[in-house]
C-alpha cells in the first residue's frame, strides 16, 4: 500500500494449447516447458488448454496421457484446464457478432471448386499458400449477397470488408524471451492477398481454430502466447480477430520448431519422440530439458 492506493500489478500470463491428438512429444515438451518458464520467472501464470474441438480426433486417453507426462516434467498449471469442447456455446456466440456486423458469408465451395479456380490462370487469383492452404478465391463473396445461411455450409470472413480503411493490422511480438517487445505490422493488402477469406465456421458446425484460439486466450487473460513458428503466419488473422471481436491481443512470442535429426518437423504421430517412450527408457525430466536445449 503505498498512500493509500493499491498497486495493481500486471500479471504475466502464458498458456500451452496441445490437441489430444497423439502422444506428447519434444516438440510440445519445448513448447509448454519455454511458456511455463517465461511465466514462472516473472512472477506470472502458467495456464493449461486442451484443444479439443475436433471431436472425430480428440481422445481422452491423449488427453490423460499428455497432463501425466506435464506433472512429470514438472509442470503445475494455474486455474482449471479450458477444454475447447466444453465451449461451442461462446465459439458461436462469437460468430454471431461478426456475422450480425455483415462480415461472414456463406460459402458452398468444395475442396475441389477452390482448388481448380486458383489454378485457373485466366481467373488471376493468387497461387500462394497461407495458413489455410490454399487462398479462397473469393467464389462465394462474388454471390447474390442476399443469400441465405444455407444450414451446415461453412462461414467465411470477408476480409476485404473487416479492414475497411484500414492501412495496417499490427501486433507486439517478443523476437527472444530476453528481447524487448517490437510492433510486427501486416499491411491490409498483404492480409486480404496472401491469407484472404478464412473459414470462420467449419461445414460441420464447428468453430475454426482461429476463432476458438482467440476467444480462448482472451477467456485466459494471456498476456503472452509462447508457441511455435508454425502459427507464426496466422498471427495477423488472430489481430484481426480480436479487433472485430473487441478483445485484447496479447504479445506474441513465436520459438523455433524442434526438429528430428535429419531436419524434419516433429509430428504429432512421430511416436518415436513422444515423452512416454523416454520415461518408459528411463530418461528424467531434465534429461528432457537437455535434449532439446532448455
Ligand atoms: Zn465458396
Amino acid at each position: 500500500m503505498v498512500l493509500g492506493y493499491r498497486v495493481e500489478t500486471f500479471v504475466i500470463r502464458t498458456r500451452f494449447a496441445p490437441s489430444p491428438t497423439g502422444p506428447l512429444h519434444l516438440g510440445h515438451a519445448y513448447s509448454a516447458i519455454t511458456a511455463h518458464d517465461f511465466a514462472r520467472v516473472q512472477g506470472g501464470e502458467f495456464l493449461l488448454r486442451i484443444e479439443d474441438i475436433d471431436q472425430s480426433r480428440a481422445r481422452p486417453v491423449w488427453e490423460a496421457q499428455i497432463l501425466d507426462d506435464l506433472h512429470w516434467l514438472g509442470l503445475t498449471w494455474h486455474g482449471p484446464v479450458l477444454r475447447q469442447s466444453e465451449r461451442l456455446t461462446t465459439y458461436s456466440e462469437a460468430i454471431e457478432i461478426l456475422n450480425a456486423a455483415g462480415l461472414l458469408y456463406c460459402c458452398t465451395c468444395t475442396r475441389r471448386d477452390i482448388a481448380q479456380a486458383v489454378s485457373a490462370p485466366q481467373e488471376g487469383v493468387l497461387t500462394h499458400s497461407c495458413p489455410d492452404s490454399t487462398v479462397y478465391p473469393g467464389t462465394c463473396r462474388s454471390s447474390d449477397e442476399t443469400i441465405k445461411r444455407i444450414e451446415g455450409a461453412p462461414l467465411r470472413l470477408n476480409m476485404a470488408l473487416a479492414l475497411n480503411g484500414r492501412s495496417s493490422v499490427s501486433f507486439m511480438e517478443l523476437i527472444s524471451l530476453q528481447s524487448l517487445p517490437k510492433i510486427n505490422i501486416n499491411n491490409t493488402k498483404y492480409i486480404i492477398d496472401k491469407i484472404g477469406d478464412i473459414v470462420i465456421l467449419r461445414k460441420n458446425e464447428e468453430a475454426a481454430y482461429h476463432l476458438a484460439v482467440v476467444v480462448d486466450d482472451a477467456a485466459q487473460d494471456i498476456t503472452h502466447v509462447v508457441r511455435g513458428d508454425d502459427l507464426k503466419l496466422a498471427t495477423p488473422i488472430h489481430a484481426v480477430l480480436q479487433q472485430l471481436l473487441g478483445l485484447p491481443t496479447p504479445t506474441y512470442m513465436h520459438h523455433p520448431l524442434i526438429r528430428d535429426e535429419t531436419g524434419k518437423r516433429l509430428a504429432k504421430r512421430d511416436d518415436a519422440k513422444a515423452i512416454s517412450k523416454f520415461r518408459a527408457e528411463g530418461a528424467t525430466p531434465a534429461g528432457i530439458r537437455a535434449m532439446i536445449g532448455l
